[in-house]
């Protein structure tokens, strides 16, 4: 089994655009934030709670990248939070309930690793579009913050569409370079708790 840094190596022109197009993603948020007047300063119905499941390989990939990058110790007490988190989350769903539970990277309201996020933690939160080619225009609402504080206000367009796309592009061509067919499906905490060598 490959160690590490050589997986990693072999992604990194994936990584570079990868940044480029969450680079692009902030900044698009960050407008439309702006011009909302819409600023996130942490609520009680924080989405670091919410169960969000991330599909892509190379976002899985590019948040180990940063993880490997935190001393070790982080790196332990992470681990063992993300492992508590997934049986907490399994526990709930077998009582039938709706896992709330912590994201293991949320740390006194920071994200430990806030330049790696996964493109859902960064489309989070204000109201936005998404055109689908049979379906048509599809709206989503923001967060609940959002909604309390700027949902007078008349839609400012936000359309996730092209960073879905571009995302969906980037992913196939890291498909195709890896040859890893596997259906990639896990909430930040699953990205975590395991060893990576074990995961790909
Ligand atoms: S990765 Fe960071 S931003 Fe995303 S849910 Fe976890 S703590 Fe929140």
């Amino acid at each position: 089994m490959p160690d590490q840094s050589s997986v990693f190596r072999n992604y990194i022109h994936f990584f570079n655009d990868l940044k480029m197009l969450y680079d692009r993603m902030d900044q698009r948020y960050d407008a439309v934030a702006e011009a909302y007047g819409f600023q996130c300063s942490g609520c009680t119905d924080n989405c670091c709670l919410t169960r969000f499941f991330h599909h892509t390989l190379i976002e899985f990939l590019y948040l180990r990248r940063g993880f490997a990058d935190l001393d070790e110790n982080i790196q332990n007490k992470i681990r063992s939070q993300a492992t508590a988190v997934n049986k907490k989350v399994l526990q709930a769903e077998k009582n039938g309930k709706t896992p709330r539970v912590m994201c293991p990277l949320n740390a006194d309201g920071l994200c430990l690793l806030y330049n790696y996020r996964p493109m859902i933690c960064r489309l989070h939160g204000i109201s936005h579009e998404f055109r689908h080619p049979v379906r048509g225009r599809m709206p989503g609402p923001g967060c609940h913050e959002f909604e309390a504080n700027c949902g007078d206000h008349s839609y400012i367009e936000f359309n996730r569409t092209p960073f879905y796309q571009q995302m969906a592009q980037l992913e196939r061509r890291v498909r195709e370079t890896s040859g890893i067919r596997d259906r990639f499906k896990k909430t930040v905490a699953q990205m975590l708790a395991d060893d990576l060598e074990k995961m790909i």
